[in-house]
């Protein structure tokens, strides 16, 4: 593109501010992975983002970064939340999609020989794909309560227990949340989907632990070598994609005059204080509560699904949530911008938090080390745990990467691959692989995405979020 990125130091690049800017905005990135944004819309949306009103210090963009709806996928805007804005664009679609990663007390050895096994069960019991079904049979109440408590309904249920509670950002429950604030067409979507993966890049693996890098913090994570752990990527289904286009539609009829001046109308933005602001914020608060519950819900199932495949109850399988972070959302934080305590509403799409040790939001029993951060690479690369990093609330607002990011679009993945053929492949590596089809596979081959182990280089020299443990595939299920 004809965007100018001027160099600050190593890993870090600045679209110097200009014309109707409201700030610079910066990209951290290896020029290795600077190059697998340059021919798309990346930079051009990361720059659009700093004209949104009262973006705070610079637009960001992760290491991980590449284009989306209006705003970049793996984007960051801190923007103030008495005289700037929301915008639905920047928290995404799938409000709340994020990962999970849960604990087991098994190794390597002990699976081996079971995989066929358990990657079967897996998917013959955890809902996915369009189609409707999850976990539990809701009923719009049953919903409506969802949205108002989070996985305080799943402890109250039995889906959950208060150790689950404990280790979700926000315990999850989003205090500020409205079901009235959610369409009855978007209840509707989510009724039949309480417990269910979705489909395309959602997914839940069976990984173990090949590195571990920081051997203080793993031990506080509960984490060592040749562990197997389940990682869960799914958000809140059809109700927040509802969610998203409700508010997108009546911020931009409301709205119009502050989208007159935004260079791209998926940026749409409610003033801060503005009745829409306010309801669009309690709506996404209830689909985040959905998003918690549904992980939560296929959890459970996960758990069900060990015990009968190893004989064990899954206290005895020590199946304990290790943290559930979420890579769509926005959120009322403060932040010191240039000396001053602000509250912001921190957006992050595509980006996770990445607290440091200390920050009174990280759950107690990970308050020395920092939040553990879970970043997913791809169903034939690592994954990582990296743990919150000392400069993250300086450089990133707390945030930074959420996985390995895309480089090539569904469209031409299908053409390079057949999902038959990625399947064999994986298998050739141990890999377990089973979807609802094979468009499914080719559309999320492991070439598909970028090189995570690059990203999380990144992240860790930059110090928002430092490396903890590496983990690699073992079962995969995808809708
Ligand atoms: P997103 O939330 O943007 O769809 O994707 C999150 C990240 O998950 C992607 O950037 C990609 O790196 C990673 N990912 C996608 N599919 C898989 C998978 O099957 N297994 C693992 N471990 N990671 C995946
Ligand atoms: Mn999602
Ligand atoms: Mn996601």
């Amino acid at each position: 593109g004809d965007i100018t990125l001027e160099q600050v130091r190593e890993y870090v690049w600045e679209i110097p501010q200009e014309g109707d800017m409201g700030t610079p905005a910066r990209v951290f990135a290896s020029e290795e992975l600077l190059e697998q944004i340059a021919d798309d819309k990346t930079l051009e949306q990361l720059k659009n983002t700093t004209h949104l009103p009262g973006v705070q210090k610079y637009a960001l963009c992760m290491p991980d970064g590449h284009q989306g709806y209006g705003f970049p996928v793996g984007g960051v805007a801190g923007i103030d939340a008495e005289n700037g804005c929301i915008s639905p664009g920047a928290v995404g679609y799938d409000i709340n999609c994020g990962v999970r990663m849960m604990r087991t007390n098994l190794t390597y050895d002990d699976l081996r020989g079971n995989e066929e096994e358990l990657v079967d069960a897996l998917f013959a019991n955890i809902p996915s794909g369009l189609g409707g079904g999850g976990v539990v049979e809701g009923d719009i109440d049953a919903v409506n309560d969802v949205l108002d408590r989070g996985m305080a309904w799943a402890l109250d249920e039995g889906y959950a227990t208060e150790a689950d509670l404990a280790h979700c950002e926000d315990e999850g429950v989003r205090q500020e949340s409205d079901p009235s604030a959610v369409s009855q067409k978007a209840k509707d979507r989510g009724k039949n989907q309480l417990g269910s993966l979705g489909s395309g890049n959602h997914f839940l693996e069976v990984q173990r632990v090949t590195d571990v890098f920081r051997e203080d913090v793993a031990e506080a994570y509960g984490l060592s070598e040749d562990q197997i752990v389940v990682l869960i990527h799914c958000g809140s289904r059809g109700l927040g994609h509802q969610v998203c286009n409700d508010y997108l539609r009546k911020i931009e009829k409301t709205h119009s005059g502050l989208l007159s001046k935004l260079p791209d109308k998926e940026l749409a933005a409610a003033p801060a204080g503005s009745q829409l602001a306010e309801e669009y914020y309690q709506a996404m608060g209830a689909a985040i509560n959905f998003a918690w519950v549904n992980r939560q819900l296929i959890m459970h199932r996960t758990r069900q699904v060990f015990e009968r495949v190893f004989g064990q109850s899954w206290e005895a399988m020590e199946m304990e949530l290790l943290y559930d972070v979420a890579h769509n959302i926005a959120k009322k934080e403060t932040h010191d911008v240039n000396g001053e305590e602000k509250e912001l509403f921190v957006h992050r799409k595509g980006a996770t938090r990445a607290f440091p040790a200390g920050h009174p939001e990280v759950p107690g029993a990970y308050l020395d080390v920092g939040q553990p951060i879970i970043i997913p690479g791809s169903m034939g690369a690592g994954s990582y745990v990296l743990c919150g990093g000392e400069e993250s609330m300086n450089l990133s607002f707390g945030s930074t990467a959420h996985g390995a990011g895309r480089v090539m679009s569904r469209t031409q993945a299908k053409k390079d691959y057949w999902g038959g053929d990625v399947q064999d492949e994986l298998e050739q590596e141990q890999i377990y692989v089973k979807a609802q089809s094979g468009a499914t596979v080719a559309e999320e081959a492991p070439g598909v995405y970028k090189d995570v182990d690059e990203v999380v280089k990144v992240s860790d020299a930059l110090g928002i979020g430092d490396k903890v443990v590496r983990t690699y595939p073992v079962c995969n299920i995808k809708g």
